[in-house]
């Protein structure tokens, strides 16, 4: 799944795609060859037209299935992205099962550590988010301890500990204070009450990025391109309490989110705020979106070093604790 989940398709190709390569990977060395050959492959069950076709430009093409996924799905970057991508050694936004995530935490690592990262921020949703499996305190500090384990399994990568937390509507966290100071990385999103007008939004924003616990607000404008409208709120005011209280602004990598557009890029580079690219993963696959955020953050002027996950572990968590 993790090239479908790349792709971030779900329509009938996908589906297409999936059952081809099931069918594929079940059969016995040779099977498929023969079977193209004579013209069998739909007589295999849940091959159809589509799927049989999928594997038969596969054949011809002289290459393996997967490769073909591989290249059709793979996140293209503009050379400018490319230093951003470069720079990168973690990615602090993604989800696991414990929340609405599709994969272990373990599985997410292991791609993370594919994809050269150093570290990892586990940020799965808070308790008030009930429709995403939001973690209350009880299970946060279940996930602790399996975080504890799996670091030493899979040292010297690092996952570190986080929530991403729901804003409030008066602009108080959805987690008790201790359990805030007691993890790495806070991202901070507002996920409900979207269309609040712009002055309680813009108090529950000032609120929530004040707090010392917070170090990144989460997808600022909460925005789903061709959907949802951005929220409205004074974004100088924002960004300058984001850059006074060393909050990072997110580039959200989500190709449905891109958030935040470039106008507001602008504005927060203005305010003198530092950033993070964060994939915001809800998949393995997922977390090869940070090229989206490396393109954007190249093309609208950031200064890389401001980018934290561009710093070591350690520089991080000095960053965050401080
Ligand atoms: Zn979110
Ligand atoms: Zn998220």
């Amino acid at each position: 799944m993790h090239y479908l989940d790349r792709a971030h398709e779900t329509g009938f190709k996908a589906k297409a795609f999936v059952r081809a390569a099931e069918v594929v990977k079940s059969l016995p060395a040779g099977e498929i060859e023969e079977r193209a050959k004579n013209n069998t492959l739909k007589q295999l069950d849940g091959i159809g037209d589509s799927s049989a076709k999928v594997i038969l430009e596969a054949l011809r093409d002289d290459t393996t299935y997967l490769d073909k996924l591989d290249r059709e799905t793979k996140v293209s970057m503009t050379p400018e992205g490319q230093k951003f991508r470069d720079a990168l050694r973690g990615d602090c936004h993604l989800h696991s099962k414990w929340s609405d995530g599709g994969a272990t935490i373990e599985a997410m690592a292991n791609t993370a550590i594919a994809l050269g990262h150093e570290y990892m921020v586990l940020t799965d949703h808070s308790a008030r988010l009930t429709i995403a499996h939001g973690l209350d305190r009880k299970r946060l500090l279940d996930q602790l301890a399996d975080i504890e384990k799996l670091n030493k399994k899979l040292a010297p990568f690092r996952i570190l500990t986080g929530m991403e937390v729901d804003i409030l509507e008066d602009g108080a966290l959805d987690l008790e204070d201790d359990m805030l100071a007691r993890l790495d990385v806070v991202v901070a999103s507002v996920h409900s009450k979207l269309r609040m007008d712009r002055f309680p939004m813009t108090q529950r924003m000032l609120r929530a990025v004040a707090s010392p616990h917070v170090d990144i607000l989460g997808h600022c404008t909460g925005r789903m391109i061709g959907k949802r409208p951005e929220s409205e709120f004074d974004a100088d005011k924002v960004f300058a309490a984001c850059a006074a209280n060393g909050t990072a602004v997110e580039f959200n990598c989500r190709p449905e989110r891109l958030d935040p557009p470039e106008a507001l890029v602008a504005k927060a580079i203005a305010a003198g705020c530092y950033f993070s690219i964060d994939s915001d993963a809800h998949a393995t696959g997922q977390l090869e979106w940070q090229p989206h955020g490396c393109d954007r953050a190249a093309a609208t002027g950031v200064d890389i070093d401001r980018v934290i996950n561009t710093w070591s572990a350690d520089d991080l968590l000095a960053w965050t604790n401080a």
